[in-house]
């Protein structure tokens, strides 16, 4: 599950380092000087414009705030405050530590420290949130300032992130094969793509998206072909979850496919259309009116790029319901 770091940047130097490297982010020129070829293309993907919103941590005394970055990952959600209030956030992409790109970014503290502890966010967006909401938000006492770089824990981090809608549906934390084994043991009994969607299961539909659009901004409906922002996809299972096997599920590379939010995933999910031999078709089963069959016909006979040898099976079970 995402977490979410908590920013304090009142003080002088960090609200420098805000407009300078947040406010105003820094180009991909310069960090191609510091970081390596490999990190510098991860970096492109999710930066078109090349410009690169940065933030750092010095380590800290006696190394403090080390342990907490360590914390962080990819879809944790920064929260700046300062003045009694959030007032932005940020989504975090990725993280390293760079001495000499933190000192020439932003130079020295007065101990002789810099911000190496990096991380680059993304989706930033202004807030203004007082802190008395916060607080209330995570059972805080009313009176509490945020004080200090903190890595919140999960079970915090979620009563933030849902009381101020401030989840990321491009970057998903990462899960690995075994916790989504897990996940999927655990929660076998829920019986729909719903209780899957919200809360419980959420470690599943992040995986499920990571694996379809690998943090991408952009994927292809599945059905309709189009190409539409990731959070307006949906990763939706070809047969339906409740019906599948653990074994199904575990094979999610096939079990699931790209559908967009205008339609598809209903039309599909719901049966109105299915996919015969590769090819989107009407289902002679249901009825329609004139509109729908308005909106079927725009998607009908494409080829559904999707189907092949593994997904065939789970498309002919969704055909046959
Ligand atoms: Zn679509």
């Amino acid at each position: 599950m995402n977490k979410v770091i908590l920013q304090p940047s009142g003080n002088k130097d960090a609200r420098e380092h805000y407009e300078n490297t947040i406010q105003s982010p820094v180009s991909m020129q310069v960090l191609t000087e510091y970081l390596s070829e490999e990190t510098i293309n991860q970096l492109e993907a999710f930066y078109p414009d090349r410009s690169v919103p940065t933030w750092g941590v010095t380590p800290g005394k006696n190394n403090v705030n080390v342990q907490k970055w360590g914390k962080i990952q990819t879809g944790d959600v920064t929260v700046f405050s300062a003045n009694g209030q959030i007032f932005a956030s940020g989504v975090v992409v990725l993280k390293l530590q760079h001495k000499e790109l933190a000192a020439q970014l932003w130079g020295y503290d007065k101990s002789g420290q810099t911000w190496e502890y990096i991380y680059f966010l993304d989706e930033i967006k202004q807030h203004a949130i007082p802190y008395i909401e916060f607080n209330r938000a995570v059972r805080y006492a009313d009176n509490y300032i945020i004080q200090g770089f903190n890595v919140l824990r999960e079970e915090l981090s979620e009563r933030i992130l849902s009381s101020f809608d401030l989840k990321s549906e491009i970057y998903l934390p990462d899960v690995s094969e075994e916790e989504y084994e897990q996940e999927i043991l655990q929660f076998e009994d829920h019986d729909n793509l719903d209780t899957n969607r919200s809360g419980k299961g959420r470690k599943e539909q992040s995986f499920l998206r990571r694996k379809l659009f690998k943090n991408k901004k952009v994927g292809v409906c599945g059905i309709c072909g189009n190409q539409y922002p990731v959070d307006l996809l949906v990763a939706a299972h070809i047969k339906k979850r409740s019906k599948c096997s653990r074994e199904e599920k575990l094979d999610y590379k096939n079990i699931v496919m790209p559908m967009c939010k205008f339609g598809c995933d209903d039309l599909f999910e719901k049966g109105y259309i299915v996919v015969c031999d590769g090819k989107i078709q009407r289902n002679i089963k249901k009825s329609y009116t004139p509109h729908l069959l308005e909106r079927v016909a725009q998607i009908e006979t494409r080829e559904c790029k999707h189907w092949n040898d593994h997904t065939r099976k789970y498309f002919e079970w969704h055909q046959q319901q």
